[in-house]
C-alpha cells in the first residue's frame, strides 16, 4: 500500500531554484515506482520573494508550508545583501522566521563519505572509509537566545547559556530514537566540566538513556569531540549535542565528505520536516548550470527517511547516487584533479545519470 503525501517546495534563489528541481524530480521517481501519491506545491522565499512581494517569508508560503507534510527547500540569500549590511528586509529572516513558526528544533545532518569520494577529502582516506555520523543540534535555546548584556562603557559583555528541560528532553528522544534504527550508538557533546548548563543537558540524557537501555550512551566533552572527530570519525554513530556546539561541530564535520555539494540537513519538530542542501545560494555559479545537485537529491532521501519513514526508498536514492559516483561521473566541486578518470557533467546532467 502507497502513501499520500504533501510536500511543499521552495528552491528559493541562486543555485537553489537548479538543484530543488532535480531533488523533486527524485521524489516523483520514487511516488511512481513505489505507488505513493505525492502531491507538489510550490512556495516562494527570500530574495525572489522579496522581489515579488517585499516580505522575504509570505503569508501564502508559510500556509502552505503549515498544510504539508514535508519542505524540500534550496537556498536563499543574494550578492547585493552582502553589500548593504543595513538592508532591513534580508532574504536569511525568511529562513528564521519559517524555522520559528513551524516549531523546528533540532537540526539533523548525515555526515557520510561516499567511497569514491575519499580522494577529495582533506582528510586521510584511511582514517575516513567507512565514515557515518549522524548529528542532532539542538536549535532553540543555549548562548543564541538567552539574555545579552553590555556594560554602557563597553568594558564587559555577556550572553547567557540557557536550556531547559524540555528542550534537553525532546532532542534526546529524537536522537535516541535515531540511534536505535542505525549502529545504536549515541554520543553526547557537552562541556559539564565547567557549564552548568552542561551539567543540566548531561543529567538529563543520562534520564532520558534509561528509556533506551539497548542503545549504548556515552558522554564527551566538546573539546575532546572535536579532536575524535578528525582522529577517528568511525567511532561516531549519533552525535547529539547543543546549539553552539553542533554549529561548530556539524561545520567541522562537514569536511569529512568532502564537499558542501554532497551534504543535506533536515530541521525538525513535532510535525513538519523541513530538508535542504547545508551549501548556499553560491550566486558565483548560479545560472551557469554547473551546480551539483546531489546535496538536493539526498535531502529528499533524507525526506523519505525521516518525514515519511519510507526507509527503503530513502536507501534507493542514496544507492543511486553512490552508484553514479562508482561511474566516474562527477560536477565540477567534487571532481579530482589527479586523474583523467572523472566524467565533468552539469547540474542536469548529472541529475540525469542518478535518476
Ligand atoms: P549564501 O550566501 O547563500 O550562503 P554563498 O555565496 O556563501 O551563498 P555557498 O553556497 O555558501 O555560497 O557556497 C560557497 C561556495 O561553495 C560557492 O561559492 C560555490 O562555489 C561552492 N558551492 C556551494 N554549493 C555548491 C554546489 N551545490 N555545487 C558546486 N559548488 C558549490
Ligand atoms: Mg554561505
Amino acid at each position: 500500500m502507497g502513501v499520500s503525501k504533501k510536500i511543499l517546495v521552495i528552491p528559493g534563489d541562486g543555485i537553489g531554484q537548479e538543484v530543488t528541481a532535480w531533488g523533486k524530480k527524485v521524489l516523483e521517481t520514487i511516488a511512481a515506482n513505489f505507488n505513493h501519491t505525492f502531491t507538489f506545491d510550490e512556495g516562494i522565499m527570500g530574495h525572489v520573494a522579496i522581489e515579488a512581494t517585499g516580505d522575504p517569508l509570505p503569508a501564502e508560503t508559510l500556509d502552505k508550508a503549515r498544510a504539508s507534510d514535508a519542505i524540500l527547500f534550496g537556498a536563499i540569500g543574494h550578492a547585493k545583501y552582502d553589500n548593504d549590511p543595513t538592508a532591513k528586509v534580508r532574504p536569511e529572516q525568511g529562513l528564521l522566521k519559517i524555522r520559528k513558526e513551524l516549531g523546528l528544533y533540532a537540526n539533523l545532518r548525515p555526515i557520510k563519505l561516499f567511497d569514491d569520494l575519499l580522494q577529495a577529502s582533506s582528510i586521510k582516506p584511511e582514517i575516513l572509509q567507512g565514515a557515518d555520523i549522524l548529528f542532532f543540534r539542538e536549535l532553540t535555546g543555549d548562548v543564541y537566545f538567552g539574555e545579552k548584556q553590555r556594560s554602557e562603557d563597553r568594558a564587559t559583555a555577556s550572553d547567557l547559556m540557557i536550556y531547559h528541560k524540555y528542550e534537553v528532553e525532546r532532542i534526546a528522544r529524537k536522537a535516541f530514537e535515531a540511534a536505535r534504527t542505525r549502529r545504536k550508538k549515541l554520543c553526547s557533546v557537552d562541556k559539564a566540566n565547567v557549564l552548568e548548563a552542561s551539567r543540566l543537558w548531561r543529567e538529563v540524557v543520562q534520564e532520558i538513556a534509561k528509556e533506551y537501555p539497548d542503545v549504548e550512551t556515552e558522554h564527551m566533552f566538546i573539546d575532546n569531540a572535536a579532536m575524535q572527530l578528525i582522529k577517528d570519525p568511525k567511532r561516531f554513530d549519533v552525535v547529539v549535542t547543543g546549539n553552539l556546539f553542533g554549529d561548530i561541530l556539524t561545520d567541522e564535520a562537514s569536511q569529512i565528505a568532502g564537499s558542501m555539494g554532497m551534504l543535506a540537513s533536515a530541521s525538525v519538530g513535532d510535525r513538519v520536516g523541513f530538508y535542504e542542501p547545508i551549501h548556499g545560494s553560491a550566486h558565483d555559479i548560479a545560472g551557469k548550470g554547473i551546480a551539483n545537485p546531489l546535496a538536493s537529491i539526498l535531502s529528499a532521501a533524507l525526506l523519505l527517511d525521516i518525514s515519511f519513514g519510507l526507509k527503503d526508498e530513502s536507501q534507493r536514492v542514496i544507492r543511486a547516487v553512490d552508484a553514479t559516483l562508482r561511474q566516474g561521473y562527477r560536477t565540477m566541486d567534487i571532481a579530482n584533479k589527479h586523474t583523467a578518470n572523472d566524467m565533468l557533467l552539469g547540474t542536469d546532467a548529472m541529475g540525469a545519470q542518478v535518476l
